[in-house]
C-alpha cells in the first residue's frame, strides 16, 4: 500500500452499470488506483464464484466480500495481511459470517407459498438469465449460493410481515438493486467491511482511510462504517434514501459515477493521475 486508502465497492448499479454490467466508465479511475496499489475490495450480494470471475475481468487479486457480508475471502497468496487467525477454504483464507445456504433455503421453503416468493433455488439458469440479463455462464455462477437466497415477490410484497416471521428463525431480509435477499440476521456488508478494515489496519503503521461506494439499501451499513461515503444514483437519476451525513453524490449512475467519485477523491488526496505521471516522464 503506497498510500493508506482502502476501497469497498458494491458492484451492480455501482461499479457495474445496472443493465449492461459494464465498468467502462470507471476504467481510468481503476487504472489510477492500480498505479498507487490501492486495494479495491468487491463488496457485493454476488457469490464467491461470481466474484472470482469478476476479479479476473477487473485485473484484481484482492480480498472480497460475498453475499452481503456472508463471507470475507482473502487469496491464499495475499501477502499484505496476517491471516493466521482465519480458516483455510480452497484457495482462500476466509471468515464466514453467514449461515449455510441449505439452512437458509430450508426456512425459505417453509414461508414460500404464504408470501408467494420465488428464489434462485427455484429458478433454472435460463430464468436467472431472463430476470438479471446475465450470460448463461454468469447465471450458473450466481446460482452457487453459500450464505443467502435472492428472491422476488410474485404478488404484492408483504415485506414487514415476512421479516417478522423469518426473525423467529434468526434470519432477516435486505434489498439490493434487483432482488430481496434472505440471510442470517446480523450478516451485513457493514460488519464484514469493519472486520476487513481491522485486518488491513493491523498491518499498517498509518491510519487507513476507507472509502465506500454503493447504490441501494443493502449498502447502507457499509456506507455507515467507512470514512468517505459515495452514493451512486440509480439509472433514472434518483438516489436511494439514506440517512447518513457527508454523502458524496456523483451526478452519473453506474461506472461513470464511480469513476467521477474516485477521481475527485484521489484529486483531494493529491494522488497523481496517469496523465500527470506520463507527463513527468518526458
Ligand atoms: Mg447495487
Amino acid at each position: 500500500m503506497d498510500f493508506p486508502l482502502l476501497i469497498f465497492t458494491d458492484l451492480d448499479g455501482t461499479l457495474l452499470d445496472h443493465h449492461s454490467y459494464s465498468f467502462k466508465g470507471a476504467e481510468e479511475a481503476l487504472q489510477r488506483l492500480r498505479r498507487h496499489s490501492i486495494p479495491i475490495i468487491l463488496t457485493s450480494s454476488k457469490t464467491r464464484a461470481e466474484l472470482q470471475t469478476l476479479q479476473e475481468k477487473l485485473g484484481l487479486n484482492e480480498p472480497f466480500i460475498s453475499e452481503n457480508g456472508g463471507g470475507v475471502f482473502i487469496p491464499a497468496d495475499y501477502a499484505m495481511l496476517d491471516t493466521t487467525a482465519l480458516e483455510k477454504l480452497d484457495d482462500y483464507h476466509a471468515k464466514q459470517f453467514g449461515r449455510p445456504y441449505r439452512n437458509i433455503r430450508t426456512i425459505f421453503e417453509t414461508v414460500q407459498s404464504k408470501y408467494n416468493i420465488r428464489g434462485f433455488g427455484d429458478m433454472t439458469a435460463e430464468e436467472i438469465m431472463e430476470v438479471t440479463g446475465l450470460l448463461k455462464s454468469d447465471a450458473l455462477l450466481a446460482r452457487q449460493r453459500e450464505f443467502s437466497e435472492p428472491f422476488r415477490f410474485l404478488a404484492e410484497p408483504r415485506l414487514q410481515e415476512l421479516k417478522e416471521e423469518v426473525a423467529d428463525h434468526g434470519l432477516t431480509v435486505t434489498r439490493g438493486g434487483r432482488f430481496y435477499h434472505l440471510l442470517a440476521a446480523g450478516q451485513d456488508k457493514g460488519l464484514a467491511v469493519a472486520q476487513t478494515t481491522r485486518l488491513f489496519q493491523a498491518g499498517s503503521p498509518d491510519k487507513i482511510v476507507t472509502i465506500g461506494l454503493g447504490d441501494a439499501e443493502n449498502d447502507y451499513l457499509m456506507l455507515k462504517v467507512v470514512d468517505i461515503r459515495v452514493l451512486i444514483p440509480k439509472p433514472d437519476g434518483s438516489y436511494e434514501n439514506m440517512d447518513l451525513p457527508y454523502l458524496r453524490k456523483p451526478a452519473y449512475p453506474g461506472s461513470k459515477g464511480w469513476g467521477a467519485a474516485i477521481t475527485a477523491i484521489l484529486d483531494d488526496f493529491q494522488l497523481a493521475s496517469p496523465e500527470y505521471e506520463d507527463h513527468r516522464l518526458h
